[in-house]
């Protein structure tokens, strides 16, 4: 092991320069750093990319004794410790990977005083003997990582994250310093309160990331809109797709290879070792699509990451700023590219039903996918909408596709009364369950073999809706669903009316709506 050229007299600036070799602070790092090397607490809320790692690794190296870094991220801690080896810090880890030889190894460094820094997961942290072990250590402080998986209804939660708390009471001495890159104003409360950091001092970065541009577009057939997009304006870069499924990851993948991408599938049903090959490629080479599960990124930090597409739609809107903001990390232009449609709506909403967590963890699941929605169907500025999210206040960007090129609204308000008024009858007069393809066919008074068994032509409502193609009505479903006027319930999306559709059958309520762009009648076939 190499010792690091700190020394009692070294500031923070000398080991910015020296260890690791760059030129100045960024944003709030200057403050934070001298904060915490003074020995006090702080809460970090800083974005993907804007250097939080250097706000505690900093600190350690100044301070005496071990600076002990709590992170959920086992897969990673092998090479964070690398990257610091080859600049000279002393560091290692505490983790299941290890044999018991070698832990007892760490831990006789540890307690020797020979590490600069120590990462280890909170369920190892947490237990009796690691807390001896840590008491018997010189200690310069605590540096608690993705700090937001303490919070419950936060959107990445960790059990083992709970007992972090501990550590006013085992070492009131030593300064903590919680970072993550997900904070609504809730989350931030959360965490501050759970880990017992009310006195701390707490820096809150801006959440705008200005090179990234924002676009959300409706689904027709994702995978050939997304291949159009990689063609016209990713030829040859690095980029991440995301997708819900292993299966729909598997598939994209093989889909993009066969059009001669360097694409490669990443889930959490392949082996430790295909994953950290893969992750290990995309890192390392050129123009690498990585098609993943949310399983991928965490972490992960390649600064040329151009494009971070989603298949699907997240489950939040911090999962969907945090996976976007892995692209651009270098400040150059990257596009955050999201295809979504009525589907994943269905979808999604019937995954928060058919999940077993309480009663209030399913209502904060649609409380997130709600805003999720509401970004996807904004007429105005998607990174207004993002920051606000957030608690930042921010002006329209220029750069997202609401600012480019404005949506229009069109007062759908009779097209929502028709929709509603359908649903209703084949409910009350026919006692028949549908989802949005039957209905659709009923509003336009398309034949079909269902509609005719059912008799359906005989209903009130049969082609009162034939001023409307297929895919605008589909759009009107999406977001009645979306905004909470429509709901969807069991294995074939049944759609049912939710509370505010009260108001909009009784002419109490307008409905504006964003207008879904004609397509020829052609490519009009599965809408998905
Ligand atoms: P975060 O953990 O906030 O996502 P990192 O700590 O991984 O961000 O830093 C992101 C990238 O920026 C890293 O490559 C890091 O080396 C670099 N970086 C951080 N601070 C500075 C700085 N002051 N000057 C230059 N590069 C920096
Ligand atoms: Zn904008």
């Amino acid at each position: 092991m190499t010792s690091h050229p700190a020394s009692a007299t070294t500031t923070p600036l000398d080991v910015l320069r020296e260890v690791f070799g760059y030129d100045a602070f960024r944003g709030d790092q200057a403050e934070i750093v001298e904060h915490v090397a003074a020995g006090g607490d702080a809460v970090v809320l800083m974005p993907t990319g804007g250097g939080k790692s250097l706000c505690y690794q900093i600190p350690a190296l100044v301070r005496d004794g071990t600076g002990i870094v709590i992170s959920p991220l086992i897969a990673l801690m092998q090479n964070q410790v690398d990257a610091l080896a080859a600049v000279g810090v002393r560091a290692a880890f505490l983790n299941s990977t290890l044999s018991p030889e070698e832990s007892a190894a760490v831990e006789a460094s540890l307690v020797a005083g020979e590490l600069d820094l120590l990462y280890m997961a909170p369920e190892r942290l947490v237990q009796a003997r690691t807390l001896n072990l840590l008491s018997r250590a010189g200690l310069s402080l605590f540096a608690i990582d993705e700090a937001h998986c303490v919070s419950q209804w936060g959107h990445d939660f960790r059990k083992d994250y709970l007992g972090l708390s501990v550590l006013t009471d085992r070492f009131p001495d030593v300064p903590r310093i919680a970072l993550t890159a997900t904070a609504t104003e809730a989350t931030h409360r959360e965490l501050t309160e759970r880990l017992s950091l009310g006195g701390a001092r707490h820096f809150v970065a801006s959440f705008d990331r200005p090179n990234i541009q924002y676009r959300i577009v409706e689904k027709d057939k994702a995978r050939t809109q997304l291949l159009q997009l990689l063609r016209s304006e990713h030829d040859g870069d690095s980029g991440i797709v995301y997708c819900l499924s292993r299966r729909s990851v598997e598939q994209t993948a093989e889909a993009l290879r066969k059009e001669g991408l360097d694409a490669l599938a990443y889930h959490a049903g392949l082996s430790e070792g295909e994953r950290a090959e893969r992750q290990a490629r995309f890192l390392r080479e050129d123009g690498v699509v990585m098609v993943a599960t949310i399983a991928f990124g965490m972490g992960i930090d390649k600064p040329d990451v151009r494009f971070v597409a989603h298949l699907d739609l997240p489950k939040s809107v911090e999962g969907y700023y945090q996976e976007t903001g892995r692209a651009g990390r270098d400040g150059l232009p990257a596009t955050a590219w999201l295809a979504y449609g009525l589907h994943d709506v269905v979808q999604l909403r019937r995954m928060i039903d058919d999940s077993d967590g309480t009663e209030a963890h399913q209502r904060g699941q649609r409380a997130h996918l709600d805003a999720m929605l509401a970004l996807c169907e904004s007429l105005t500025c998607r990174r207004v909408q993002i920051l606000r999210y957030f608690g930042q206040d921010a002006g329209p960007c220029g750069n997202c596709d609401n600012c480019l090129n404005p949506p229009t609204g069109w007062d759908a308000t009779v097209a929502a009364q028709k929709l509603l008024s359908a649903v209703i009858r084949l409910d009350r007069e026919r006692g028949q369950h549908f989802g949005a393809g039957q209905i659709i066919h009923v509003l336009r008074g398309k034949e079909n073999q269902r509609s005719t068994a059912s008799r359906h032509d005989q209903l009130s409502v049969w082609g009162v809706g034939a001023d409307l193609g297929e895919t605008e009505w589909r759009g009107v479903i999406r977001q009645l669903l979306a905004r909470n006027v429509l709901t969807s319930y069991g294995e074939y999306g049944t759609l049912g009316l939710a509370p505010a559709a009260g108001p909009i059958l009784r002419g109490e309520a307008t409905v504006e709506l964003r207008r879904t762009a004609p397509k020829r009648r052609a490519a009009a076939s599965s809408g998905r």
